[in-house]
């Protein structure tokens, strides 16, 4: 069985944004050399999301304020987290509903996809250097 790790970088200058990553997956798929196998890919930090959807800008225009809704980042006193010192409690709660990390399975090389999905990073606590992971197991 064949074993590849990769980190993908990111320091996203506004606090929240959607980053198609899909490219950079297939990049990685290619340098596994994987034909039959698995592809997880999570975020490393606890605010911010992988997730897979349509690339559509509408739909993210959608999400940004669905989230913005459900988790106000102002006023950041409403978040017990912030008493901390921190100002990112709302970025927790966005990125619990978005997801950590996607599975994708591996056919011929190829993710293999349904009808229009993407990968995508999303950040919700941008403005600093943070990462995902890419690990694919196969052969
Ligand atoms: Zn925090």
């Amino acid at each position: 069985m064949k074993s590849y790790r990769k980190e993908l970088w990111f320091n996203v200058p506004t606090r929240r944004a959607f980053i198609n990553i899909t490219r950079d997956v297939q990049t990685c798929l290619r340098e596994s050399g994987v034909q039959e196998g698995l592809v997880l890919v999570n975020a490393m930090h606890i605010t911010a999301s992988v997730f897979i959807n349509d690339d559509e800008s509408g739909l993210h225009q959608d999400y940004e304020d669905w989230l913005e809704e459900l988790a106000p980042h102002a006023p950041v006193s409403q978040y017990r987290h912030n008493r901390t010192g921190e100002d990112n409690g709302d970025a927790h709660l966005k990125r619990q509903i978005m997801g950590r990390e996607v599975v994708v399975a591996i056919t011929g090389g190829k993710l293999d996809f349904g009808p229009w999905e993407q990968i995508f990073y999303g950040e919700f606590d941008g403005g600093r250097r943070k990462r995902v992971l890419v690990k694919i197991i196969g052969e």
